[in-house]
């Protein structure tokens, strides 16, 4: 890179962007130090929420595409990271058997979800949108901004869409769009799509996919034990939309989404026009579908670079997932064995939710609250770091948990086995919370 931009010839940066290097370095110090406040998202010792560092090649692909900073809205802003995007984006469509689509990158799951729901919108205007009540909180929040109704559908046991409760929500026929998430961000629950598009097509509504935490488990999604379930994944190929989160499982930093349609069609609801963009080309600038302006084309070349080398495929990025799906296995069975810890319910991903045996629901939350602080204050090289999610008397009795609910509501514990490592580390992890437990 330093040839191609040596080739323009030498100038000089101007001296109002000089810094002293002496200044430079304690203050990179001091950032530094400051840094050392976070988790250790990296380390096996963090099984709480879902996160993690990007791959060595996302970091690279990052890095040199940043170091000119083009802007993928235009292909005049990025010309060479706006074709990787349009690449990635057909390697995502592929994945997910669209045989036409139309997508794009976004700076989150959450827009990527917007966009779903704007286009979703003005398909079936005056129509209200259908999620699951443990659907990510977005949904609500984003159908609040688009002026949408919305409505929760109740979850069933196993944290996944009710069906029944679906039907009965369709048949009043002012559902235009159904929201399915392919792995609850809570949970990992995966709701059943192919039985819900069935049911949508029955009674003309679209439905949309919120894969953005699971749906890079479609490269698993074999029916095998160690695999997941194959249904729900095979069927985003029959649904309207899909979001994911390449900044989840795709090995990604933080700035990258992907929406996808299934019907190029869709693009006619972006038109819009303006004087300062959109020079070079006749050819598709991704700002002109996309409800952003300007996005990292640094991202598009980091997912890119990453691809590159860890395809879609079952064993390229699949076999990045497989170990944290077998860590969840795993734990899950160490939990069943104890007499200490029980399973909330059955890990359909990666994603572990699971209580300290206890009589009622207030001593369930003190004693997961003292895992997850007095785990978080041991000396570094003995640390755990779990989260917690909050249950009720209703969601534990229906999963035949008798526990008294002496409170509303209550912290269990819970932890995302979303580095490969951490499956190594699975009879350790459990001692420990064991061991904390012991201390309550
Ligand atoms: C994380 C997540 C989102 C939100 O995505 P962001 O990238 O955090 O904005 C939406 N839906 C699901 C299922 C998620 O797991």
């Amino acid at each position: 890179m330093g040839g191609w931009m040596a080739g323009y010839g030498d100038f000089t940066p101007h001296p109002s962007l000089d810094v002293p290097l002496e200044q430079l370095r304690r203050a990179t110090g001091a950032l530094h130090e400051r840094l050392r406040e976070n988790y250790p998202f990296f380390h096996p010792r963090y099984a709480g929420q879902m996160l993690k560092p990007p791959h060595p090649a996302a970091v690279i692909g990052y890095v040199s595409a940043m170091l000119i900073n083009p802007n993928n809205h235009a292909l005049d802003g990025g010309p060479a990271t706006g074709r990787m995007e349009k690449e990635v984006v057909a390697q995502l469509a592929a994945m997910f058997g669209y045989p036409e689509h139309l997508g794009h990158l976004t700076s989150s799951g959450t827009i990527a979800n917007l966009e779903a729901l704007f286009v979703a919108r003005e398909l079936h205007p005056g129509k209200a949108v259908a999620h699951s009540a443990d659907a990510h909180y977005t949904h609500g929040r984003m159908c609040h901004v688009l002026g949408v109704e919305s409505v929760a559908v109740p979850a069933a046991a196993d944290g996944t869409m009710d069906l029944q409760a679906l039907e009965e929500t369709l048949r009043a026929g002012r559902i235009g769009t159904v929201v399915a998430t392919a792995g609850t961000t809570g949970l990992g629950a995966v709701d059943p799509v192919h039985e819900i598009v069935v049911l949508c097509r029955r009674y003309g509504a679209r439905v949309h996919v919120d894969a953005a935490y699971g749906g890079f488990f479609l490269l698993i999604a074999d029916g095998t034990p160690a695999g997941v379930a194959a249904e729900p994944f095979a069927a985003i190929a029959d649904c309207d939309s899909v979001v994911i989160d390449p900044h989840k499982h795709g090995l990604q930093p933080y700035g990258c989404g992907a929406v996808l349609f299934r019907d190029p069609g869709v693009a006619r609801h972006y038109l819009h026009d303006s004087p300062y963009t959109y020079f070079t080309s006749d050819e598709l600038h991704l700002g002109e579908i996309s409800l952003e302006c300007s996005r990292a084309g640094a991202a598009a070349a980091a997912l890119w670079l990453t691809l590159q080398l860890l395809p879609l495929t079952p064993d390229g990025l699949g076999a990045v997932l497989r170990p944290g799906r077998r860590a969840a296995l795993a734990w899950a069975g160490l939990i069943d064995a104890s007499d200490e810890l029980a399973l909330f319910q059955r890990p359909q991903l990666d994603i572990l939710s699971y209580f300290p045996a206890r009589r009622s629901l207030s001593e369930v939350d003190r004693a997961s609250a003292h895992v997850l602080n007095a785990g978080m204050r041991l000396p570094d090289a003995q640390s755990l770091f779990v989260a917690t999610y909050t249950v009720d008397g209703a969601s534990l009795a229906a999963r035949g948990h008798r526990v008294t609910a002496d409170v509303p509501s209550g912290r269990i514990l819970r932890s995302v086995a979303m580095k490969p490592e951490t499956e190594e580390h699975v009879p350790a992890l459990h001692q420990q919370v064991l061991d904390l437990l012991a201390g309550t």
